[in-house]
């Protein structure tokens, strides 16, 4: 099986317009429950990947986040709450959040893929940890295209294209 770990981007990636928004308000789009089942249904761990500045000056509650996905069905979920301006490890594009999945689970860079509607934050993660970026054209960089050619990552309409992609990847024989 190529790919067995599967990070994916909140806002603007499985709902939201790809800004903040809180838990109560977070509305998903049509497929995104389906596409985290379905990657699990096919033995994959599907991991939140997010960051939240929103956190940091108390507007929204982590434990409320945490609990938000993993009732959608995420394996584990793994936040950076901290502001740009904090200087922390764990920001997308920085790679702290996908150390710390290693450190928790066995798996292979290599065998992962994140999938993001930001070219910056999650495409740039992707880069920077050397791991299949997908990008979806769902929310914030949706327009943008002149940003798609500073990253090498696959393009895909939304997270069920995306989940399919990986599935169909992980049914080749070869
Ligand atoms: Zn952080």
């Amino acid at each position: 099986m190529k790919f067995d770990t599967v990070f994916i981007d909140r806002d603007g990636t499985i709902g939201g317009n790809g800004h903040y928004c809180s838990v109560e308000d977070f509305v998903l789009f049509e497929h995104s429950l389906a596409s985290i089942q379905l990657l699990k249904e096919k033995g994959c761990r599907v991991f939140a990947l997010t960051n939240q500045t929103k956190i940091s000056d108390g507007t929204m509650n982590e434990e409320e986040l945490r609990c938000s996905l993993l009732a959608m069905g995420f394996t584990d979920v793994f936040i950076c709450p901290h502001h740009e301006t904090e200087g922390c490890h764990c920001r997308k594009p920085k790679i702290g959040l996908i150390e710390e999945a290693e450190n928790k689970y066995l798996f292979e860079r290599k065998n992962a893929v994140i999938i993001g509607d930001s070219y910056k934050a999650d495409m740039g993660c992707a880069k920077n940890s050397q791991i299949v970026g997908i990008h979806v054209a769902t929310g914030r960089d949706a327009e943008d295209k002149s940003l798609c050619h500073a990253h090498e990552c696959l393009e895909v309409a939304d997270i069920y294209e995306a989940a399919q992609w990986i599935v169909a990847q992980n049914s080749k024989t070869n």
